[in-house]
């Protein structure tokens, strides 16, 4: 009888060295954690690779490809894998090869109705197996042709590749879908977003995260100035980017004192400044407390007023851990493209603001000085801020 199993590639990982077993564990584990809301599954490592088999009979993700899909999916968004591909196991001889890969490519075509031609690349493990590798290639590649009047051999290019391995069990699989590479999240130290509505701050941690960091987020939410429906697109962007990231906490600090406060006692040309500044110090002592050794935002250079090299220099001041800004060089399009592929786009563009008008100024000063600065905060209790912001109100809410 044969089964489908799922087949996951590993990237960089395998690169590691000395390190490697700490880093596929930490990916084992991952996987694990995020699957484990399709039954009970058996994932073990083989060959460099990963396999996934259900250790149930009747576990639905292993039925058909459509429900196999929703699975690969999954592992796709974990990160150090780089490609999964839907296979067939199954014992027996050259005949059940020719029929399993029949049924195989049957509905891989169901998939891929456009696809005319194919090649068979063969694996043999187990030399006790009376073909060998070339034999069983050109005896599958006969069987297919026979069986599908469409398909034609190329093998320079072929549409697909369908590839059989006999080891202590048979498989054919073809096609592969893209993952995320990256390394295991939990191979790095951990680091706090500021996760604000937008498009940027989702996909900056997406992109911290992809390279081994677990992550923590923080909103500012002034509310009623910022709705209850800001806030709700907040959370369900952190649920979107911990599904790549793994389990988060999500911190939702009381903000709208604090800004009422910069609005009446500050000039309205270097809130956004102060606002940042006050937003950094805060997010830091929360870091300090849970963990984080560094900052993440989503700033892009010359974005916005608040984010020239000045804005940054003058806002990096008040905090002595790492702000990491993964997209400080990237343009636009290029993060968007990012939001869209890691499904945060829809989320971020619905129209709630994450602040409000009065708390922006029209004419933002883009070069701020020192001077400015010391101006701006002189008749501002910066520390009392900062210190309401981590204690009144702080809600925790568990992603
Ligand atoms: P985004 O698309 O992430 O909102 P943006 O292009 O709108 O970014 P800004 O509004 O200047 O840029 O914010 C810059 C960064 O500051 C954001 O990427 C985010 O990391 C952080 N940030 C801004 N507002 C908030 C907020 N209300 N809560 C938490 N973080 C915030
Ligand atoms: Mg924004």
């Amino acid at each position: 009888m044969a089964t489908n199993v799922i087949l996951a590639r590993m990237g960089e990982v395998t690169l590691k060295g000395l390190n490697r077993g700490r880093f596929e564990s930490q990916l084992m584990g991952n996987l694990r954690y995020r699957l484990r809301q399709f039954g009970k599954l058996n994932i073990f490592q083989s060959q460099s690779r990963i396999w996934i088999e259900a250790k149930e009979e009747g576990n639905p993700y292993f039925e058909n490809d459509e429900a196999a899909k929703e699975l690969m999916i999954a592992v796709t968004q974990v990160f150090g894998i780089v490609s999964v591909s839907l296979a067939r196991k199954f014992e027996g001889d050259i005949n059940d090869i020719d029929s399993n890969a029949k049924e195989y490519v049957a509905s891989y075509l169901e998939q891929n109705p456009s696809f005319k031609t194919f090649k068979v690349e063969c694996k043999r493990g187990n030399k006790s197996f009376p073909m060998n590798s070339p034999m069983i290639c050109e005896e599958v590649g006969y069987f297919i042709l026979e069986n599908f009047k469409d398909l034609s051999v190329d093998v320079h290019n072929p549409d697909f590749v369908l590839n059989v391995e006999v080891r202590d069990y048979n498989y054919v699989y073809a096609g592969k879908m893209m993952a995320h590479r990256g390394l295991p999240v939990g191979t790095a130290g951990k680091g706090m977003l500021l996760l604000s509505g937008g498009i940027d701050s989702p996909v900056a941690g997406f992109m911290m995260a992809s390279r081994g960091m677990p992550i923590d987020a923080v909103y500012f939410h002034s509310y009623p100035y910022t709705s209850d429906q800001a806030k709700q697109k907040v959370i369900d962007l952190a649920k979107i980017v911990s599904r790549f990231s793994g389990r988060m906490n999500l911190y939702i600090v009381d903000f709208t004192k604090i800004q009422l406060d910069m609005v009446k006692n500050s000039p309205h040309d270097m809130l956004t400044i102060v606002m940042r500044r006050v937003m950094l110090q805060i997010a830091q002592k929360l870091a300090q407390k849970t963990g984080s050794k560094c900052l993440i935002t989503g700033e892009s250079l010359g974005q916005v007023a608040s984010q020239t090299l000045e804005a940054i220099a003058i806002t990096n001041e008040v905090v002595d851990m790492p702000i990491l800004r993964p997209l400080i060089g990237m343009d636009k399009e290029a993060t968007v493209q990012i939001s869209r592929d890691i499904g945060a786009f829809e989320t971020s563009i619905l129209p709630f603001e994450d602040c409000c008008t009065i708390f922006v100024a029209k004419h933002p000063k883009t070069h701020p000085k020192h001077t400015d600065i010391e101006a701006a905060e002189k008749n501002l209790d910066i520390e009392a801020m900062v210190k309401q912001g981590v204690e009144e109100n702080l809600e925790v809410i568990e992603i």
